[in-house]
C-alpha cells in the first residue's frame, strides 16, 4: 500500500465519518469499536517502542560527547519553539480579545479536580520506584529516564556485553516498527470509528457551541496555524535548508492520526515511521528526538494554554498585567512539558497556571464544550513540531534527507 494511497484512504475515512456521525448519531455504536481497537493497538506498542527506541538510540550514538550534543540540540529546539508558541498564543489573545464582551454563562459546573502536583513533585516522580510499574502504566517520563540511564551505561560496557545488548535492543525496536506498520494498515477503519464517535457526541449542540465559543476557537486555531505554517517552516528553511511543503506532505499520516486520536503518545509509532521512511531521517536521530518530543515538546498545548487562561481571565473581567502574562507564558511552557501525550492532558494542566495566578478554577468549565475539538488541532501541532525538530536536528548532524 503506497503512502499516498493510505493518506487518501484516511482522508476519505475522515469525510465519511463526519457524515456518518452526524446523520446516524444513534448508530455510531456499530463502528466506534473499530476506533477503540485501533487506539488500543497503538497504545500496546508505546511502552516497548519507547524503551527500545531510546536504549538503542543512545547506544547507537556511541560516545558521551555525541549524546550531550544531540541532547542539547533537542532540548534547545523544544524549549525555543515552545516559548515562541506560547508568545504567539499570548499575542493572539491580546489582539483578538475573544473573552471581552462575551455573554457565556458563568455557572458551568467544575468537572475537573485541580491538579495539585507541584513542579518539584513532578520532577521527583520522573525517577520510577519500579521500572516495571512505569512500563505497565506507560509512564512516559519515567520510561524515558530509565531508558537513557540504561542506554548510557550499556554504551560504556566492554564489547562482550555491549554488542549483544545493542543487537537485542535494535532487534526489539525493529519488531515494534513492524507491528506499527501492520497496525497502520487499519488506520482508515480506526479513524472512521473514532471520528464518527466524536461527531455523534458533539452533533447536538455543534451550532450552539460554535456561535458562543467561535471567537475563542478562532483565536486558538489561527495562532496554531501561524505557528505551524509560518514559524516552523521558517525555522526549517533557515536552520536546515529543508523544503517545508515536502516535509508536510511526508507527514500526512501521523498528522491525520494525531488529529483524530488527540494523543501524541499513541501517534508516536506512526511519527517515527514517517520521519524515517518519508523524510529520510536516520533511525539514530529519530529514535532519540521523537520519543522525547512526544512527551515534552508540546507547542500546540503551550499555545492553547496561554490563549485559554487569558480568555477565561477576560471573561471574568480580570486584567492581567504584563508581568502576569509573562508568568503565564513560562508556566504554560513548563506545564506543556509536564503534560502527558494523551487526550485532554492540556486541559488538566491549565489548572496549574490558573492557581499560580490565583484565578477561580471553575473558569475551566467555560472552555470544556470545545475542548475535544481544540485538542485535535493542538495535538497535530505538537506532532508537527516534533517532526520539524527531527529533520532540523538530522540536517545539523550532516544527514542527507529526502525533504
Ligand atoms: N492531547 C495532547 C497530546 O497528546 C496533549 C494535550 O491535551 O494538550 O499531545
Amino acid at each position: 500500500m503506497s503512502k499516498i494511497k493510505l493518506h487518501w484512504q484516511i482522508l476519505i475515512a475522515l469525510a465519511l465519518s463526519i457524515v456518518f456521525g452526524y446523520f446516524f448519531t444513534d448508530h455510531v455504536g456499530y463502528v466506534t469499536w473499530m476506533g477503540d481497537v485501533f487506539l488500543r493497538a497503538l497504545q500496546m506498542i508505546i511502552a516497548p517502542l519507547i524503551l527500545s527506541a531510546i536504549v538503542s538510540g543512545v547506544l547507537n550514538l556511541g560516545s558521551t560527547r555525541n549524546l550531550g550534543r544531540m541532547g542539547a540540540k533537542t532540548i534547545g529546539y523544544y524549549l525555543v519553539t515552545g516559548l515562541i508558541a506560547s508568545t504567539i498564543g499570548i499575542t493572539a489573545v491580546n489582539i483578538i480579545r475573544p473573552g471581552v464582551g462575551t455573554d457565556i454563562a458563568l455557572e458551568k459546573e467544575m468537572l475537573l479536580e485541580a491538579d495539585t502536583a507541584t513542579l518539584g513533585q513532578t520532577l521527583l516522580e520522573i525517577i520510577p520506584t519500579n521500572i516495571f510499574q512505569a512500563l505497565a502504566e506507560t509512564d512516559m517520563l519515567s520510561i524515558i529516564f530509565f531508558a537513557f540511564l540504561f542506554g548510557f551505561f550499556a554504551s560504556r560496557l566492554g564489547p562482550t556485553y555491549k554488542a549483544p545488548l545493542e543487537k537485542a535492543f535494535n532487534a526489539v525496536f525493529e519488531v515494534m516498527m513492524r507491528i506499527t506498520m501492520f497496525v497502520i494498515r487499519f488506520a482508515p477503519l480506526g479513524i472512521f470509528g473514532l471520528v464518527s464517535g466524536i461527531v455523534a457526541e458533539q452533533a447536538d449542540d455543534l451550532a450552539g457551541v460554535f456561535s458562543s465559543m467561535g471567537m475563542y476557537m478562532f483565536t486558538v486555531i489561527i495562532a496554531l496555524l501561524f505557528h505551524s505554517f509560518v514559524i516552523l517552516p521558517l525555522l526549517m528553511i533557515n536552520l536546515g535548508g529543508i523544503n517545508p511543503g515536502k516535509h508536510f506532505r511526508a507527514m500526512s499520516v501521523p498528522l491525520l492520526t494525531a488529529f483524530t486520536t488527540s494523543s501524541s503518545s499513541a501517534t508516536l509509532p506512526l511519527t517515527m515511521k514517517a520521519v524515517e521512511e518519508n523524510s529520510g531521517v536516520s533511525k539514530k536521530t529519530s529514535s532519540f528526538v521523537l520519543p522525547l518530543g512526544a512527551t515534552i515538546n508540546m507547542d500546540g498545548t503551550a499555545l492553547y494554554e496561554c490563549v485559554s487562561v487569558l480568555f477565561i481571565a477576560q471573561i471574568y473581567g480580570m486584567d492581567l498585567s504584563v508581568i502576569q502574562q509573562v508568568i503565564v507564558v513560562f508556566t504554560a511552557l513548563l506545564a506543556s512539558i509536564g503534560a502527558a501525550g494523551i487526550p485532554m492532558a492540556g486541559l488538566v494542566v491549565i489548572t496549574i497556571i490558573m492557581s499560580v495566578l490565583g484565578m477561580p478554577l471553575e473558569g475551566i468549565g467555560l472552555i470544556l464544550a470545545v475542548e475535544r475539538i481544540l485538542d485535535m488541532f493542538r495535538t497535530s501541532v505538537n506532532i508537527w513540531s516534533d517532526t520539524c525538530g527531527a529533520v532540523i536536528i538530522a540536517k545539523s548532524e550532516g544527514e542527507t534527507l529526502k525533504v
